[in-house]
């Protein structure tokens, strides 16, 4: 059994994973830039159900189910995304990259910014520093001043965020007496033994060592940008780059704008049937608290992940990550999440 996957970004590498467990022939295309590179790498499962802070990624989920969302939650159930984020669990611990956290509650991190971000997983040193650990304690934020970090601001809008969210710690910068340190991570990386913020970008890092490990297990990959594919009767027979590729079954995980999976038309290989949320563009407010309507297109599919072309089924393709539509990573705090649960059931593929 031959499987093609187009995307090297979470959901395609997920989806790689699996199908090679497996024991699928796995060949991994990608064009190189992804949203998950782009991240703050840590996993976001489910953290806001219509606006609403959620403590449980799982209850939310089971309410997406409940009132019949169209969302790729509710197509999978709560236990397969358990089942992936053990698996994707598993894999960071292999890779030397260890994640920690559980799809049964949230936790909050701060960041290279001063915010305080709602997440369910995250790499163990960043896990550790949470900011629920930090109730009633001293926290002494330290590290140099750079471009995108400010120690001093990050100090003065901790310690206006923290009492509003219910944390009573004291936040100080560069003090003695600390119980806590907190440093960026590529200080941390040195082995430095501290807890660190989350760093926009670190996605990279994450990104990198799934793809080493891919790598080590055989699993090729290679660079090149889809452009078509072929269909006879419901079913792809060939993708077309620069070079074609023939396989049994097919994942598309190409992500939305970011990644390029979806462009002004719709999805960019295959002009997919896509969702599309039928509000009038938001003219005057480009990035509205509420989410923007557009951040909801993506792919339609069935309960299989199996996309549609034309209103026909295709039987031997399936859709994961960010390609998909009916959510909305962004408002909801979804995005890697759906990216791990979406890639591990297209993986599945018999
Ligand atoms: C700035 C930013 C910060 C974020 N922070 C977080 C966060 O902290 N936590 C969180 O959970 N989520 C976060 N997200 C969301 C999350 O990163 C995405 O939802 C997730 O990475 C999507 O993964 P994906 O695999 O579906 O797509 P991508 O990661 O975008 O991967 C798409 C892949 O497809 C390839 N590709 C596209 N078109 C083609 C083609 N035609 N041929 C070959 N290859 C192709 C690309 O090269 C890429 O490898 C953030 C997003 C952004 C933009």
């Amino acid at each position: 059994m031959k499987t093609i996957v187009v995307g090297s970004g979470m959901a395609g590498i997920i989806a790689g994973l699996r199908a090679y467990s497996h024991g699928s022939d796995v060949v991994m295309i990608s064009q190189g830039r992804s949203a998950t590179s782009l991240s703050s790498g840590v996993v976001d499962v489910f953290g806001y159900f219509r606006g609403e802070e959620i403590k449980s990624p799982l209850e939310g989920i089971k309410r997406l189910e409940e009132e019949n969302e169209v969302h790729p939650y509710a197509i999978l159930g709560a236990e397969r995304i358990k089942e992936s984020i053990d698996f994707f669990i598993n894999i960071s611990k292999k890779v030397g990259f260890p994640f920690r956290g559980s799809i049964d509650r949230n936790i909050h991190i701060a960041t290279q910014f001063g915010t305080v971000k709602s997440t369910c997983l995250a790499y163990d040193r960043i896990y550790s520093g949470r900011v629920e650990r930090w109730k009633d304690r001293r926290v002494d934020i330290t590290g140099k001043s750079e471009r995108n970090f400010r120690p001093a601001f990050v100090v003065e809008s901790l310690r206006i965020l923290l009492p509003k969210l219910g944390f009573n710690a004291g936040v100080f910068h560069d003090g003695e007496d600390c119980d806590i340190i907190l440093k960026p991570l590529k200080q941390i990386s040195k082995g430095e033994s501290s807890c660190a913020l989350s760093l926009l970008g670190d996605g990279s890092i994450l990104e990198k060592k799934l793809l080493e490990y891919i790598k080590s297990l055989g699993i090729r990959h290679i660079k090149d940008r889809i452009l078509k594919a072929d269909i006879e009767k419901g079913e792809i027979k060939t993708l077309t780059g620069k070079r074609q590729y023939t396989g049994d079954n097919f994942i598309i995980a190409s992500g939305d704008y970011i990644g390029g999976g979806l462009n002004s038309f719709g999805e960019s290989i295959i002009h997919l049937d896509i969702y599309r949320i039928k509000d009038k563009p938001v003219r005057k407010i480009p990035f509205p608290v509420k989410g923007h309507p557009y951040s909801k297109n993506g792919v339609i599919v069935d309960e299989n992940l199996n996309p549609f072309y034309r209103e026909k089924r295709i039987s031997n393709l399936r859709i994961a990550g960010s390609l998909l539509g009916g959510y909305d990573y962004c408002t909801e705090k979804s995005g890697l999440g759906v990216a791990i649960a979406t890639g591990y059931s297209a993986g599945d593929m018999e």
